[in-house]
């Protein structure tokens, strides 16, 4: 048996008509550029998210930094964020001109501790960066709290989150998706993630109409209109051939993330009683499993004998962002991120992907169980 990460030609196979069949219409009708896929794929997935307004983008990385930019942030100013992350969502906030301040992580959600949130606001603080790691929301209620009295926008990082849900406790519990809590949400289609593009891809959702405007004018060399440009933009725009692909791919975003949903629950079940660390999932959270994330104190070991079992494993990610080589001026030596640093020790992702049968998860189950 060979269980791979990530499965990407498993999905392909299900679906192949429908992608060839598009591929091929963005050919014949050799509008690469021309926007009119992108649109559609745009309206669509504003639909999906419930906002007013989705803006695509040639990679998740410039969505994070454009909505960033659409919120004025840059030098002198503080986005508050976690170090526990791929390195993009810290990437955008220093590319800005703006410092990342770091909140450490919650030991069984591994998404940004809240009871520790309010400590690294200060009024340089002009937006907080929440991840929706691993397909599990943040604790949206609490952090939109904060942006509501500190006055400062909350910006999604929905790059690992399609199609999850968060639900507001209240009287009616109000459930919403991601991207559409915060001012704005930014979303990556990476071909691993849970809706893929065959090559990179990004969007911004928001209900502001004024940001929406400036988003899609800044995304396209700054144009007003053809060859008359108000300001000074970026060529960050999403190409038809991978926006045909992902309206394809669309309409199968929830099933999929379904099954993702009852395969972690598989793993917990056959893994629960001898494996302790399996996924948390928090009250308010429409978990969709990006990544199926173990707590180990064998992850050393199990990093080493799962693959001789050709079963692919990942850690996601090995050294936080404060500690890395190329953020070392940010002074790692300041930062107090406990949790965060004894994470990364401990994690070992396994293979998760929908189209994952009983007989894999049990493979995998069963050499992990074998020690
Ligand atoms: C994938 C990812 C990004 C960046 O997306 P790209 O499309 O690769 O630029 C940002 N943040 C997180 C949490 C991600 O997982």
């Amino acid at each position: 048996m060979n269980i791979p990460l990530v499965d990407l030609k498993a999905q392909y196979e299900s679906i192949k008509d429908e992608i060839d069949e598009a591929i091929a219409r963005v050919i014949s009708n050799s509008a690469f550029c021309s926007g009119q896929e992108v649109e559609k794929f745009e309206e669509a997935f504003a639909r999906y998210c419930g906002v007013g307004y989705a803006i695509a983008t040639d990679t998740g990385t410039s969505a994070l930094y454009l909505a960033l930019r659409s919120c004025g942030i840059g030098a002198g100013d503080e986005v508050v964020t976690v170090s526990h992350t791929f390195v993009a969502t810290v990437e955008a906030i220093v590319q800005t001109g703006a410092t990342p301040v770091f909140v450490d992580i919650d030991k069984t959600t591994y998404t940004m501790d809240i009871s520790k949130l309010e400590k690294a606001l200060s009024p340089k603080t002009k937006a907080i960066l929440p991840v929706h790691l691993y397909g599990q929301p943040a604790d949206m209620n609490i952090i939109c709290f904060y942006g509501e009295q500190y006055r400062i926008p909350i910006i999604e990082d929905c790059c690992q989150a399609h199609g999850a849900t968060y639900k507001f406790p209240s009287d009616t519990v109000i459930e919403k998706k991601v991207g559409s809590i915060g001012e704005l949400g930014c979303f990556s289609f990476y071909p691993s993630k849970n809706l893929g593009a065959y090559g990179h891809g990004g969007m911004i959702t928001t209900n502001n109409k004024r940001k929406a405007q400036w988003l899609k004018s800044v995304r396209n060399h700054g144009q007003e209109k053809r060859y008359y440009h108000s300001m000074v933009g970026y060529n960050s725009q999403m190409d038809d051939m991978q926006a045909a692909i992902l309206n394809v791919k669309l309409k199968y975003l929830d099933s999929w993330n379904q099954k993702r949903r009852e395969i972690a629950r598989k793993y917990n079940k056959l893994l629960g009683n001898s494996v302790r660390g399996t996924p948390v999932e928090a009250p308010y959270s429409g978990h969709v499993y990006h990544l199926y994330v173990l707590r180990t104190s064998s992850q050393a070991y199990l990093k080493g004998i799962l693959p001789t079992y050709n079963i692919g494993v990942g850690i996601h990610y090995p050294v936080p962002v404060h500690l890395q080589k190329g953020y070392e001026f940010l002074g790692y030596k300041v930062h107090q991120l406990p949790v965060t640093e004894a994470v990364c020790e401990t994690i070992i992702s396994l293979p998760m992907y929908p189209e994952l049968t009983d007989e894999q998860i049990g493979y995998v189950v069963q050499r992990i169980l074998e020690r």
